[in-house]
């Protein structure tokens, strides 16, 4: 067997040639492929070996011989250890591009299906752009830290001004961190499974301005709420809602199942596409709002809807994607899992006085099986799954239920292009692709991709 040709610690030239699903820049040694975070493609480095397994090596920037043409300075000081962004270190427009190329590989690679997508729907904003922040709370030797997890691991980078969140969710963590302080409140130990405050959960409605805020807890109650309470609604004026999220398990998941207003509304409002919309803590929306009005724009072009048509929204969430196409079917039927989000759903229906709206709670291949069954023939179907994709008996009945219009929204292009793959062996192909960047300088992509019968 030939001699492995790398050792850890050795320092190596190399190219960088592609870059992987999660960002990570690669090259090749002596045919040996070479990950290293935080390069792009056409950079020339020196390259540290920190890692070496059997088939590849994992290596970091040492000293930069060549940049790349799309090469920038970051724009972030935490940006080389935090685990959040993977690209503040090219142009835009050659993330975007990059994006784009990744979705058609998927679909070449994993779906063996040959389409040009369209070009990306670039984002607006590139930086605060994000709606949401789930930050964890740990303590160490050097005090407390709230921010975000580096990359592949448990340790918490601090930093409380991250630039794809909005401004005021820095100053709602200098009011936990004070108060955290001042009362000797306890943060979370994964290890010892000890300590109470767990994540500072933050939303914000960018149409309306409204802020909520929620304190994962390792228990049941709060102690110096109220000082907690009165130092946030005084010092943010635009939050709305505080509640306390119950999560006594002993896994990584954030929120546990149970949350109790401790101040305010149970939920915030904001407006899509026109859509009056009311989120609860537990319920899913979508992080980025303008991105999200552009992605739904595009569902319903490829919908192509008529006044008599169902139509079936399937992962619906709080509704929004249905409600936003209400007025131009005679009936939708929406499909979700999480009961907090269907409550939102159903009102938020009734908020906007829309009255052809169903919404059914339920896991989506079963319920979409109850529809067949029910003889629901579904003109046109949006699915818009988790990254896993849909399940396989889903796609059966999808097909089965023979809608003119499979519009299918995923934030994986990989499971979309394996799902698209199924659907074709079953005669649907994929007429049109749009990726959307909907998490601008980070590895994800959105995409949107309407499908019909053969021929
Ligand atoms: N279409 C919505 C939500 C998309 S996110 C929007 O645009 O806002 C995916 C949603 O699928 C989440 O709300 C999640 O709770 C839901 N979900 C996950 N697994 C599910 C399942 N097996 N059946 C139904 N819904 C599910």
């Amino acid at each position: 067997m030939e001699k492995y040709p790398l050792t850890k610690n050795q320092d190596i030239e190399i190219e960088i040639t592609g870059i992987t699903t999660e960002g990570s820049g690669v090259g090749h040694y002596d045919g040996i492929a070479v990950f290293v975070p935080n390069t792009a493609v056409g950079d020339v480095i020196e390259c540290h070996i920190i890692k070496t397994k059997k088939n590849y090596a994992i290596g970091k920037i040492k000293s930069i011989l060549k940049a790349a043409d799309a090469r920038i300075i970051p724009d972030c000081e935490v940006f080389e250890k935090c685990g959040g962004c993977a690209f503040r270190h090219m142009h835009y427009s050659a993330e975007c591009e990059m994006k784009r190329q990744r979705v058609k590989d998927a679909f070449e690679r994993i779906g063996h299906i040959d389409v040009e997508p369209d070009e990306i729907i670039k984002s607006g904003r590139t930086n605060r752009y994000r709606n949401k922040a789930q930050f964890p709370v740990r303590s160490d030797k050097n005090g407390i830290s709230i921010g975000f997890f580096a990359a592949n691991s448990h340790r918490v980078i601090d930093c409380r001004d991250c630039l794809l969140q909005p401004k005021e969710f820095a100053k709602i963590l200098g009011i936990f961190d004070k108060w955290i302080k001042k009362n000797a409140i306890t943060v979370y130990n994964e290890e010892t499974k000890k300590g109470l405050l767990r994540h500072i959960y933050i939303r914000k409605a960018f149409e309306t301005n409204q802020v909520m805020v929620c304190a994962v807890i390792n228990g049941h109650n709060l102690p110096k709420k109220d000082e907690l309470i009165i130092s946030l609604i005084k010092e943010c004026d635009n939050i709305v809602s505080i509640t306390v999220n119950e999560n006594t398990n002993d896994s990584n998941v954030i929120l546990g199942k149970k949350c109790r207003t401790i101040w305010g509304a149970d939920y915030i409002e904001d407006i899509l596409c026109g859509v009056k919309v009311r989120i609860s803590p537990l319920s899913f929306y979508q992080i980025n709002h303008d991105q999200a009005q552009l992605l739904y724009e595009k569902a319903a072009e490829y919908a192509g809807l008529s006044k008599d048509d169902t139509l079936l929204d399937l992962y619906c969430g709080a509704g929004t994607i249905g409600l936003s196409m209400a007025d131009k079917v005679k009936q939708i039927i929406g499909v979700e899992i999480i009961p907090e989000a269907i409550e939102d759903a159903k009102i938020n229906a009734q908020i906007n006085g829309i009255t052809n709206a169903e919404f059914i709670c339920g896991d989506a291949p079963e319920a979409a099986e109850i529809l067949k069954n029910r003889g629901i023939k579904p003109d046109v179907i949006i699915v818009d799954p988790p990254r896993k994709g849909c399940a396989p008996e889903l796609l059966d009945t999808i097909v089965e239920m023979s809608p003119k219009r499979l519009v299918y929204v995923s934030c994986d292009p990989a499971t979309l292009a394996r799902d698209c793959a199924i659907l074709k062996e079953k005669g649907y192909e994929v007429r049109k692709v749009t990726p959307v960047d909907m998490f601008p300088r980070t590895s994800h992509v959105e995409c949107v991709c309407v499908m019909t019968r053969k021929g």
